[in-house]
């Protein structure tokens, strides 16, 4: 194994970027620690909600790190789960290495698969527009037995792109939450991006290399994704020994929620002077909450 080991993530939140040039593959491992505590710290979730809402933050981090930062500064992405059932509303977003997500719904909803949590809906993926490129959307049935699952068919039927996504999560005696994922990629003659050259057609064989790569990776146990003493490059040495991987350092998460007063203050402007009366509390200003961060925002408007 090559490894560039300078400057990799140490513990706790961070991202390493990998590629297998020699089998058509690359990679990325997330590790959400602090910034995990961060985010879901202010809705106090119960358990089933805040393990489906941090397999998204996972599912997106991983995402959101394979777009073309060094391109497009502005480059984000969102993953939106909208559902009939118990839970109603998911979202997820990454822009630059900030992670911020909420979800809406019945508290006691059950732990499940994605059916049994949202009845039936949907899930979406967008991409900002940026300097480069235009807003993009890619929408499949929230079905399967969690996020990870949904957007691995979602690449399958959107994209023909072959992706394997691996999550896991720990919890520690003091209830701290540490959670990692692992994705897989590929990209055959070097393709990069949205456009595809490679498109798998319904019965034919699969990559031998993409098979070869795949099975390696989906040797991966969810305690190893999740252990904060298991360091991001000791993981993928684990997995991918007999491979030449090339390593390279990521972007690390944190919690970033872009909530701004400035904005709110802009929104509600539109409003007629008559709503925004009504709205306005005893101290003659107006209460609005981020659903992100959970923060109340009093606004003179
Ligand atoms: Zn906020």
């Amino acid at each position: 194994m090559i490894a560039a080991r300078e400057g990799l993530a140490p513990a706790g939140d961070s991202m390493l970027g990998f590629a297998v040039p020699g089998r058509d593959v690359r990679g990325r491992f997330v590790r959400l620690d602090a910034a995990l505590a961060a985010i879901l710290g202010p809705h106090d979730y119960p358990p089933p909600l805040a393990a489906v809402l941090t397999e998204a933050l996972v599912v997106t981090a991983l995402l959101g790190a394979t777009l073309r930062e060094d391109a497009d500064a502005d480059a984000g992405l969102t993953l939106q789960a909208q559902g009939d059932g118990a839970l109603t509303l998911l979202v997820a977003d990454w822009k630059a290495g900030q992670l911020r997500g909420y979800l809406a719904g019945d508290p006691e909803a059950p732990a499940g698969d994605l059916a049994a949590m949202f009845g039936s809906g949907h899930l979406a993926v967008t991409l900002d527009p940026t300097a480069t490129s235009e807003r993009y959307q890619g929408i499949v049935p929230l079905e399967g037995a969690g996020i990870p699952q949904a957007i691995e068919q979602y690449f399958r039927s959107s994209e023909q792109l072959p992706t394997l996504i691996r999550t896991g999560m720990a919890v520690d005696a003091a209830g701290a939450v540490t959670a990692g994922g692992l994705l897989l990629q590929y990209l055959p003659r070097g393709e990069e991006g949205r456009t595809r050259l490679f498109a798998e057609d319904d019965g034919a064989p699969e990559p031998p290399d993409w098979q070869h790569m795949r099975t390696l990776a989906a040797t991966v146990t969810s305690d190893e994704l999740a252990d904060p003493a298991l360091a991001p490059d000791e993981l993928l040495w684990r997995l991918f020994h007999e491979e030449e991987v090339r390593l390279f350092p990521g972007v690390t998460p944190s919690r970033g929620c872009r909530c701004s007063p400035a904005h709110i203050e802009m929104v509600l402007k539109r409003f007629p002077e008559a709503e925004r009366a009504d709205m306005r509390g005893e101290d003659g200003l107006i209460g609005v909450d981020c659903k992100f961060c959970a923060r109340v925002w009093k606004i003179a408007a």
